[in-house]
């Protein structure tokens, strides 16, 4: 066997120098199934749900910080590997208040359980993330259930006071994703891992509600949550995944270009999210971006020109507009030279438009007077 090859699943396969196992399996289409992972930031391990079985290892190995070696032979779903996976969703579910269609839904006492859930929630409704969850996903997966008699931790409250995001620590599986979200890929070191054992939870320096922290409420570690632990607020509770269509647009905020995915309900957007994969952002938004959609459904947006006469306005026609201003611009030209015109173009605007606005003052107007305004 070359110096680049290892065995997956019986079957010979390359890797490059590096990779990890994780890594290599993706690459020639073999998942294998992650929660803490979060792609380019240094992995943990933590979940454990990635393990391997590497013949000749005592011990069934991370596949996400395990780095491949020529001739290793992997086996991603052995009866060994599946056994542990269970084992750790079921430690996993049992650990929070997990109250989706897998909890319990075999088991006599689920009116009580329901019951429970609901105290916990404050609500009736199913999780938030129910469908769209990837704890779920892999219980049903892996057929893991549990029981509402298995022992559970006891939970901190729900933080509500924020205003874009709800903590539900009940749901919190420890997995660290928020915490690598926060610090390695928007670098505002916000939240990091807090006190210990059954205690343990996400904190900010001194334990306080992110808006008294230095969040900036960009969002990331909401879309980086695999579960139903961080949860958009005006998202909660109003959509499911298949009621939606995800609509790929280019952020209208700044120059910037961000590529975000509008979830879309009944012609309403309930919620925004970094494209993945896709430049420049590559997942990212910030909190105008990702929160600051409501301004399209304001009744105060402008949506025909106004023109003031004698200091009051009134609606008027593009053409009426167009012309209107066409004629002011000549006149100032004619008395004061084009000089005595500027132009500041929107930083919220597209390339294109930016060049065509430069375009039309220096070309056509005539004067170099041509600036944008800041981002804001
Ligand atoms: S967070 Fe996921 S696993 Fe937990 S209740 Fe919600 S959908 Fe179910
Ligand atoms: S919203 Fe942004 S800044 Fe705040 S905790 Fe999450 S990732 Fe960190
Ligand atoms: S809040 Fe979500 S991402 Fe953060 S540790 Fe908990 S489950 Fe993981």
């Amino acid at each position: 066997m070359s110096d680049n090859m290892f065995v997956l699943n019986g079957r010979e396969v390359s890797f490059d120098p590096g990779q990890t196992i994780l890594e290599a399996a993706e690459a020639c289409g073999v998942q294998i199934p992650t929660l803490c992972h979060l792609k380019g930031t240094t992995p943990t391990g933590e979940c454990r749900i990635c393990v391997v079985e590497v013949q000749g290892a005592d011990m069934l190995v991370t596949s996400c910080s395990t780095p491949v070696e020529a001739g290793m032979q992997v086996k991603t779903e052995s009866p060994r590997v599946v056994t542990e996976r269970k084992k750790i969703l079921e430690q996993l579910l049992t650990s929070g208040n997990h109250n989706c269609a897998i909890s319990g839904s075999d088991n006599g006492n689920w009116t009580e359980f329901q019951l429970q859930v609901q105290k916990n929630d404050a609500s009736s409704e199913l999780c938030p993330v129910w469908g769209d969850c990837k704890l779920q996903e892999l219980a049903y997966q892996y057929q893991v259930k549990i029981t509402p008699s298995s022992p559970q931790r006891d939970y901190y409250p729900s933080e509500m006071a924020n205003p874009m995001i709800i903590r539900d620590f009940s749901r919190c599986i420890l997995c660290g994703r928020c915490i690598k979200a926060c610090n390695e890929v928007q670098v505002n070191r916000a939240i990091s891992m807090g006190y210990e054992g059954d205690k343990a939870k996400v904190v900010t320096p001194g334990d306080h509600p992110l808006s008294e922290s230095d969040c900036v409420f960009c969002g990331e570690c909401v879309q980086a949550c695999p579960v139903g632990a961080l949860v958009e607020k005006k998202a909660r509770h109003i959509w499911r995944p298949w009621e939606t269509e995800k609509i790929r647009t280019t952020c209208p905020y700044c120059g910037v270009g961000c590529q975000q995915l509008l979830h879309v309900k009944d012609g309403k957007i309930v919620k925004v999210t970094g494209v993945e994969d896709a430049e420049p952002n590559q997942g990212r938004l910030c909190v105008k971006g990702r929160f600051g959609y409501d301004f399209i459904y304001s009744k105060d947006r402008l949506k025909t020109p106004l023109i003031r006469e004698n200091n009051e306005f009134r609606e008027a026609s593009w053409d009426e507009a167009l012309d209107l201003v066409a004629r002011k611009f000549k006149e100032i030209i004619r008395e004061n030279g084009p000089d005595a015109i500027a132009g500041v173009s929107c930083a919220r605007s597209i390339n294109e438009d930016s060049y065509q606005m430069q375009k039309l003052f220096r070309a056509v107007i005539g004067t170099n007077n041509i600036d944008h305004c800041a981002r804001t």
